[in-house]
């Protein structure tokens, strides 16, 4: 056995500990760039706090998600503005953008040299400037994750800026942020949360450590993923998806993911549609493949086990099987109301190209097998 474990530098977790990002940012740093939804109204209360501090605030707002272009603007005015501190406030895109702004703002020359796929990859070698991360809604754990995923529109592609030194210095962790997260958001967040433990669960590239971050996720999600939908008011269930979230944010970044977010990055890349109603849309199918594939091909069938195991965490059920897994995804996913990826525009022309795309996809690697061309279009067909 031989694993390797790296997260970010602190983290803080519990309802209310937003009213420590004052404090905490004054360690930080002495003028920061908060990078925001548009309109940045939501941020006000964590200005109060940093004005409280004497940390003085650039607002960086932007909508939708970030691109090479938002970075770079981001950080030309961080830079502008003398700012030595990158607050990341609000879901994965903002947090994303944040942690790549910190990372850019000391390590100089554009932003492409150091993007995969369109760029030319190149390592980051300066420590990133410290990074803030508040994240406010239940579902990318990107607070933990040393990865930014930027769109290219004109690639039709997402890609990723990736390294070590892009883990914040300090996640901060308030469910209390989440408590006004409308439904469908909660629905669509939350399942990517689901995802993100299930895969590395089952992940090739598993470790006891991350087993054990992602049984505690799937427990948390299997109990309030249905209550915070139906009661966004519901402290608790928001208590678990909040820590569900950062669980599976520790685990992907540590053990991978798998062929659901092998296909998500290029469907996302392609069409507008929220990234966790994608993966949700596609999970229970993938479940299916993997564990056909398994039967077919695993003859030590670990595979099996491990899905087996997801499924009694999920149900509190000690007798469950995988296929009980599977049906408990299912039903969850129905409840939520997450429709086929025909409601974004996928269809059946777009079945090869977004296999070629995902079979060369980097969360492809940690599937627990590889799947045949014909398993991934089949996944596709039946996600639709
Ligand atoms: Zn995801």
């Amino acid at each position: 056995m031989r694993f390797e474990f790296s997260t970010a530098t602190r983290i803080v977790f519990g309802p209310g500990v937003l009213r420590e990002a004052g404090p905490a940012a004054r360690q930080l740093g002495r003028h920061a760039l908060v990078v925001t939804g548009d309109p940045p109204r939501r941020a006000e209360k964590l200005l109060d706090l940093l004005a409280a501090e004497g940390v003085t605030a650039t607002v960086f707002a932007f909508a939708g998600e970030p691109t090479a272009e938002v970075v770079s603007t981001a950080t030309a005015r961080a830079r502008g503005a003398g700012c030595d501190l990158v607050i990341g406030f609000g879901g994965g895109s903002r947090l994303d953008a944040a942690k790549a702004v910190s990372a850019l703002l000391t390590n100089l020359g554009d932003l492409r040299e150091y993007l995969e796929v369109i760029g030319r990859a190149e390592p980051l070698t300066q420590p990133a400037a410290p990074c803030l991360a508040i994240p406010t809604t239940a579902g990318t754990g990107a607070e933990v994750t040393r990865n930014a995923v930027l769109a290219s529109p004109a690639h039709r592609i997402k890609v990723s800026l990736r390294s070590p030194l892009l883990l914040p210095r300090l996640a901060l962790i308030d469910p209390e942020l989440t408590y006004d997260l409308p439904p469908a958001l909660t629905a669509s967040t939350g399942l990517d949360a689901l995802t993100q433990l299930i895969e590395p669960r089952v992940s090739c590239r598993a470790n006891p450590l991350t087993d054990n971050l992602c049984a505690e996720g799937l427990r948390r999600v299997g109990r309030a993923l249905g209550p915070a939908f139906h009661d966004g008011h519901n402290a608790a269930a928001r208590e678990d998806m909040a820590l569900a979230s950062l669980l599976g944010g520790l685990a992907l970044a540590n053990a991978g993911l798998g062929a659901v977010h092998g296909f998500a990055s290029p469907i996302g890349g392609m069409f507008p549609a929220p990234h966790g109603a994608v993966c949700a849309a596609l999970l229970p199918h993938v479940m299916e493949a993997n564990l056909r594939a398994a039967r077919l091909r695993q003859p030590k069938g670990e595979t099996r086990r491990n899905y087996a195991t997801v499924a009694r965490l999920l149900t509190g059920d000690t007798t469950a099987t995988a296929e009980d897994g599977i049906r408990w995804v299912r039903a969850l996913v129905a409840e939520l109301q997450i429709p086929g990826l025909r409601t974004y525009g996928v269809g059946r022309e777009h079945v090869a190209p977004l296999v070629e795309a995902a079979a060369r996809a980097s969360s492809m690697k940690a599937n627990p097998l590889p799947l045949t061309a014909d398993e991934l279009a089949d996944i596709l067909l039946q996600s639709l």
